[in-house]
């Protein structure tokens, strides 16, 4: 039991250092060791009770079953079995696996640049990175020289991209964002019919042939409340599918799907994007996302060359929406700013409340005149992102 205390101990002071959280050292009693204070000031003691065993809190705080063995002393068996120690390594720090799992149980703040040792996963450079990735693939900020940066983004529906958009797009040689799921060939995977007759090796054709841009759009587009789990599985894995199936050109951006992540709300505030688990796990692995955040003259979004995150656009799906639309493009030229233009390809003549394939003509038509004068600008997701409409 010496050696646990020690281990313990050793635990936190490291984190004490980082500095991730106040590290209570008073031992209030024999059975308190040493204790990491969340972010709801709840003390947890990584320690043992006067059984030996973690309290119950730090147990259901860890969320983590106790393992018991003659070796493993205060260890924990994480859900894919793998075991974290609370416990010194050689340098007497954490184990950088063990000191993620307690930040990522925990909810602890990291990333400071003291901590002792990097902790596998947590936040620390990749976001940076992946900007820096976007505006290398792109040469830097992309400066319109007044005109207004507009992107198109289209929601899956993927039959009547092919068959209609994509054409439509080709013949004016207009860039554009395709969003969708690496799951959506699987078997009852949502939305099937629509993407119907297409394949992962067409879409990565056009990534290269056309001005097509992916953006990932989580793994499933299921219905319902998602758990902290599957919201993770859908927003990193779905990245890591469609990346791999589709391996031609890098994935950096995000397409918010209108499905429920754990309170993250499709990301409608800050405090979405900053609090949720959900909203950081976007944020970390994309350098730029859509969401559900207005701009104060929304839907003029302004265009600087830095990044906004989680910004809105207008849906271009219903019946007689162009004419609209037209007006909100040519204002946000004359006030050079931004603007997103989202639709949804099954939409197209898909009712008399729907919009047309005339329509959508008319409105790329527009859209090429509207640049071919110098008036706009249109840019795949990822290039209006990084969009500056200075000179
Ligand atoms: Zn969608």
């Amino acid at each position: 039991m010496e050696i646990l205390n020690q281990s313990v101990k050793k635990a936190g002071d490291a984190i004490a250092a980082a500095p991730l959280a106040r590290v209570s050292t008073a031992e209030p009693s024999k059975d308190a060791v040493g204790g990491i204070v969340d972010q709801d000031n709840r003390l947890t003691w990584l320690t043992h009770d006067e059984s030996g065993g973690p309290t119950p809190y730090a147990k259901q705080k860890l969320g983590l079953p106790t393992i018991e063995t003659e070796t493993a002393t205060g260890g924990f068996l994480d859900k894919d079995n793998r075991l974290t120690w609370l416990t010194h390594d050689e340098s007497g720090g954490p184990t950088p696996y063990a000191l993620d799992r307690l930040q990522k149980s925990l909810a602890l703040p990291t990333g400071s640049p003291s901590t002792p040792t990097t902790p596998t996963g947590a936040p620390t450079n990749r976001h940076a990175m992946l900007e820096n990735e976007l505006r290398l693939l792109h040469g830097g900020t992309i400066r319109t020289a007044g005109a207004a940066p507009v992107c198109m983004i289209f929601d899956h529906g993927l039959y009547n991209f092919k068959n209609i958009v994509l054409p439509l797009l080709r013949a004016r040689g207009l860039a554009s964002t395709l969003a969708i799921n690496s799951r959506m060939y699987a078997a009852g995977a949502a939305n099937t019919f629509e993407n119907r007759e297409t394949t992962f090796a067409e879409i990565d054709a056009w990534t290269v042939a056309d001005k097509v841009e992916i953006a990932n759009h989580g793994a499933t587009h299921r219905a319902g409340t998602l758990t902290e789990a599957e919201a993770q599985d859908d927003i990193v894995n779905g990245l890591k599918e469609l990346q791999a199936a589709l391996p031609s050109k890098r994935i950096l951006t995000w397409v918010q799907p209108a499905i429920e992540y754990p309170g993250f709300n499709n990301g409608a505030t800050t405090a979405n994007w900053t609090d949720t688990e959900s909203g950081k796990l976007i944020y970390q692995h994309h350098a730029a996302a859509t969401g559900t955040m207005r701009a104060v003259n929304q839907p003029q979004i302004p265009r600087d060359g830095n990044i906004v995150q989680g910004a809105y656009g207008v849906w271009l799906d219903a019946a007689s929406s162009v004419a609209t639309i037209k007006t909100q493009i040519t204002a946000a030229a004359t006030a050079h700013r931004g603007i997103i233009l989202r639709h949804h390809p099954k939409s197209i003549d898909g009712g008399s409340t729907l919009i047309t394939t005339a329509e959508l003509t008319d409105l790329l038509d527009f859209l090429k005149a509207e640049q071919d004068a110098g008036h706009i600008r249109v840019l795949t997701f990822g290039q209006w992102s990084i969009a500056d409409t200075g000179y």
